[in-house]
């Protein structure tokens, strides 16, 4: 399992890759593409997917007889980093660089001294219509230097200060030794190159930096996973696995949700706080609206949010609460806060709990350290639009938002297995 999951990592170097990937998967394994302009004539036990604006991804199983409501599962395919600009290309001190805008939260220090390239979506211009193509390039083409020791003597001291418009765009090229800047247009022939098409036939494109170091297993026991977009592209493998690995039959209608822009708050056509996946919960259970089908279906549903977790870090312990320190490979983690920034109830809770107890998996729980500010996730903003039941985990991972993340090997396994159970047992409330 985690070959494919390194598979997947690597794959989906950008939110639309992962959605392309994921669906690879879902088409292997019998699941029928639906387009949201048609009309959908839905029928039990089969399984359907649809893509909303490239980089989001509803996917289910339509349930096997009578009882309405939806087992959501829920992540996200965005993660932090470095997007070009519309006109990036600039020169500078005899170099030529590209202007980035960050997008979400990185640790900016981490994308320094790496060996970067560019992917992403570019619209061409095909047969008097637009067409959205993927882009990966596979060479490394960018870099983003750190200053030299002996130029920032204090660095080790006071931190790496980075400022996002001066100190982050990297270095695409040399301009020509004449001193004559190299062509405006080195982004628009990279694609064209690239895709095997004409500059004129480009009409837009969108990329992004990625890290080039493929995701590997780590440590004397292969413990760990290494990775870039561990945070969250795992539980997007996890979910996705656990609705294709076997077959079943769904006791409710069993649904993967895959959103967009989670990093930056989620309000997008295609994040969380959007109606995709009302809109899709509604053509599932039908129109009848004399009836109520989609408040009654929502009264009947449950969800699982499924993100990253911050494990105990050794060496700044003093950053976690010791009551709630989770460890790698010590089974998925249940996420509370009080304000509610995590989802989870502890009716949540206590269903989330039951249902690794069935598949002999432990669990853990996180509390973020009281005097520091909880980040958040797709789970309250899922609770919020749906109305519905809501618990948030994930599995414990470091270094979150980093270019490199680290997680662990044996949770991945674990997690599948709980999603698996949520997904096929009959009846959520009952206990072993
Ligand atoms: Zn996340």
């Amino acid at each position: 399992m985690i070959t494919r999951l390194i598979d997947y990592l690597n794959q989906s170097v950008t939110a639309y890759h992962a959605v392309l990937t994921a669906e690879a998967t879902l088409k292997s394994n019998g699941f029928i593409q639906l387009d949201e302009k048609d009309a959908w004539d839905l029928k039990a036990n089969l399984k359907y997917y649809v893509i909303r604006s490239q980089s989001a991804l509803a996917a289910w199983q339509m349930s096997n007889g009578d009882t309405p409501g939806v087992r959501l599962v829920g992540a996200h395919t965005d993660s932090p980093g470095l997007h070009l600009k519309p006109k990036p290309q600039y020169s500078n001190s005899g170099y030529v660089q590209l202007g980035v805008e960050v997008y979400g939260g990185p640790l900016l220090a981490s994308w320094t001294d790496r060996d970067l390239s560019l992917a992403g979506r570019v619209i061409l211009k095909e047969g008097g219509k637009l067409k959205v193509v993927p882009f990966k390039s596979e060479k490394v083409l960018l870099r983003i230097p750190q200053l030299a020791i002996h130029l920032n003597r204090e660095v080790n001291e006071k931190g790496l200060m980075l400022n996002k418009q001066n100190h982050m765009p990297p270095i695409l090229a040399l301009e020509s030794k004449d001193g004559v800047s190299v062509d405006a247009g080195l982004i628009g022939k990279l694609i064209a190159e690239t895709l095997k098409v004409g500059i004129d036939d480009i009409a837009s494109w969108q990329l992004e930096c990625y890290d080039t170091q493929p995701a590997t297993t780590s440590g004397l026991n292969d413990e760990f996973i290494v990775s870039g977009r561990i945070d969250n592209l795992t539980m997007c493998h996890a979910s996705i696995q656990a609705l294709t690995s076997s077959e079943f039959s769904a006791p409710q209608t069993a649904m993967v949700a895959l959103f967009d822009n989670e990093e930056i708050g989620s309000s997008t056509e295609n994040g969380a706080a959007s109606g995709f996946i009302r809109d899709i919960i509604t053509r599932v259970v039908g129109s009848d609206e004399s009836n109520h089908m989609t408040q009654r279906a929502l009264a009947h549903s449950a969800c699982i949010s499924a993100d990253g977790a911050h494990a105990i870090h050794p060496n700044y312990a003093e950053f976690h609460d010791p009551q709630h320190a989770v460890k790698m490979n010590r089974g998925p983690v249940i996420k509370r806060n009080v304000n509610h920034r995590y989802a989870t109830s502890a009716f949540t809770s206590a269903i989330f709990e039951q249902l690794c107890k069935d598949v002999d998996v432990p669990v853990q729980h996180y509390v973020h350290k009281t005097d520091l500010p909880c980040g958040s996730t797709i789970g309250p903003i899922t609770a919020t639009g749906l109305g519905i039941p809501v618990v948030d985990v994930g599995n414990a991972m470091l270094s979150m938002h980093s270019i490199r993340e680290t997680a662990g090997v044996k949770d991945h396994e674990m997690m599948i297995k709980v999603l698996e159970r949520f997904f096929t047992k009959e009846d959520l409330v009952s206990l072993s």
